[in-house]
């Protein structure tokens, strides 16, 4: 363990702070994911507790590496990159062989288009709005008395979709209580809310083109009734795993572990 070389990666989201630790083989050693971001104590939080997990200290860590929105406020990391490359890295090693990676977070939502070789060979993103976003999901969660992680059981139990029709968050917030009074199922609605999140993620997909195979990353790719939505308007299988929230600080450390000349002796 003493000759162990650690490289961290923290990234620094709007809604959720997340944190990867790898070897000096890009193995992951420690992860932590907190649902707060920027500007609050989530990216200490998470530092620290992969930091606990390893019982290691700030200074025995060779490289790290800071991404996302939020990625200027953490001034003590060796670099600081942006979320384009280190999800480009994260996701080309979590997923070998992808060419589409449709990553969602809780303020945008974007598409990585990447190359044979593991590179990013394009991109579109949403961030001037909230729909299509985990914030558009958070807010609708809210309106159903629900937390966010339950919308995908509720989708899985509708019988059918109820469309929202309205292009923005705020109007469709308007539809989906006037829905909710007017007797459609929450089930239904909670189909259409997801339905319409999916639809936006496949609009900004077919602008980079999509090639198989497709990864999907950023916190709503736990939401696997989404998943499945985006899958079937695309017409191809799209993976996801257990680091997808955490793609970005995976990409990160290794960012760090590649620039840093780093690997164990
Ligand atoms: P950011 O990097 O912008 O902080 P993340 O990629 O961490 O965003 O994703 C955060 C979003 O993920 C939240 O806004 C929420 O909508 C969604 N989310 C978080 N946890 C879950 C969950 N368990 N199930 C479904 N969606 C989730």
């Amino acid at each position: 363990m003493a000759d162990q070389k650690w490289y961290l990666g923290l990234d620094v989201g709007s809604a959720a702070s997340k944190c990867v630790v790898v070897d000096g083989d890009g193995g992951v050693v420690a992860k932590a994911c907190h649902p707060s971001g920027a500007g609050t104590p989530g990216p200490e939080t998470v530092v620290s507790a992969c930091l606990d997990a390893l019982g290691a200290s700030l200074g025995e860590i060779a490289a790290s590496c800071a991404t996302g929105y939020g990625r200027h406020l953490s001034s003590w990391t060796t670099y600081e990159v942006s979320e384009l490359t280190c999800h480009a890295a994260g996701a080309a090693a979590l997923f070998p062989g992808v060419r589409t990676v449709i990553d969602i977070g809780g303020q945008d939502a974007k598409v990585l288009s990447i190359d044979g070789q593991g590179n990013l060979a394009n991109f579109a993103m949403n961030d001037k709005c909230a729909a299509g976003t985990g914030r558009f999901l958070e807010v609708m969660a809210r309106i159903f008395g629900c937390d966010v992680s339950e919308l995908a059981a509720l989708d899985e139990a509708a019988l059918s979709v109820a469309p929202i029709s309205s292009t923005c968050t705020v109007f469709a917030e308007s539809e989906v209580i006037s829905k909710l009074a007017s007797g459609t199922p929450v089930a239904d609605i909670a189909a259409g809310v997801d339905d319409s999140v999916a639809k936006r993620a496949c609009g900004l997909a077919k602008r980079v083109g999509v090639k198989a195979p497709v990864a999907m990353t950023g916190g709503v790719a736990l939401n696997g009734a989404l998943r499945r939505r985006i899958a079937a308007e695309l017409g191809v299988d799209v993976a996801t795993c257990e680091l997808a929230q955490l793609n970005g600080a995976y990409g990160a450390a290794l960012v760090a572990l590649r620039r840093s000349g780093g690997g164990d002796e």
